[in-house]
């Protein structure tokens, strides 16, 4: 099943193109890595995905149905972004925090909601504390439990392991990789990070000059990697 469809997103800032010509798929439940060195534009296409950045060219579909075109929202989809930073409200409790992505809610269903999240995540004991009193691992786990609050078909993870320690990193990922595959969502992750890539992913695009040097499955591009490039950033070449 198709779910989210990128076709030729380019991107400028002023007079300097950034990104040319981005196309790509994620089926639900699959999760598409953009791999790529600090710069090259990982972080702008998920904004431009999730309309934190309008001003580009090209066309993003969910299921067929156009989301976006050349910067333009076509119709309305909750689309999952989970922030480097975590992003969550500090002078707010870990309940209020995820109260807040389901406003739309009346106050009964919104109170089951929350307490299905919060056993979900593991994050009971920890909600009333507000953010501050969390570690990383539990900020991030608040993060990813507020945007599944709006039940999204399309989750995008900037850099989601960054923060982490070796641990909670391996921990979190097993747990994520499972999340997004038991929901069926259509997960971007966003990585410099070959190692983090070749064990997330389902697919992976390389990034470099602008546009994307090669898509597959971690084991063609580590197997057959259609240039020196691609070799060299996932360490076939010493
Ligand atoms: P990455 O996430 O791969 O590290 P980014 O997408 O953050 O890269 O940035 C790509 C390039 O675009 C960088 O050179 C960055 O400086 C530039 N850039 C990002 N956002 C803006 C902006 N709002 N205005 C001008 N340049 C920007
Ligand atoms: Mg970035």
């Amino acid at each position: 099943m198709i779910g989210i469809s990128i076709r030729d997103l380019t991107v400028s800032f002023g007079e300097l193109k950034i990104l040319e010509n981005i196309s790509f798929e994620v089926q639900a439940g699959e999760i598409v890595t953009i791999l790529g060195p600090s710069g090259c534009g990982k972080s702008t296409i998920l904004r431009c995905i999730s309309s934190l950045h309008n001003e580009y060219t090209g066309e993003i579909y969910l299921n067929e149905t156009c989301l976006v075109n050349n910067g333009k929202r076509e119709c309305n989809t909750d689309i999952g972004y989970i922030f480097q930073d975590y992003a969550l409200f500090p002078h707010l409790s870990v309940k209020e925090n995820i109260e807040f992505a389901l406003y739309k809610l009346k106050s009964n269903e919104k109170k089951e909601k929350v307490e299905s999240l919060l056993k979900q995540f593991d994050l009971e004991v920890h909600a009333n504390k507000q953010i501050h009193e969390l570690s990383g691992g539990q900020q991030q786990r608040v993060s990813i439990a507020r945007v599944l609050a709006y039940e999204p078909k399309v989750i995008l993870l900037d850099e989601p392991f960054s923060n982490l320690d070796t641990i909670l990193r391996n921990k979190t990922k097993i747990w994520l990789k499972k999340m997004i595959k038991d929901l069926g969502l259509s997960a971007i992750l966003v990585t410099h990070d070959q190692k983090e890539a070749l064990s997330m992913s389902d697919k992976i695009a390389i990034i470099n000059n602008k546009k994307i040097e090669q898509f597959g499955t971690p084991f063609e591009l580590f197997e057959n990697p259609s240039s020196f490039y691609v070799a060299n950033f996932l360490n076939r070449v010493n």
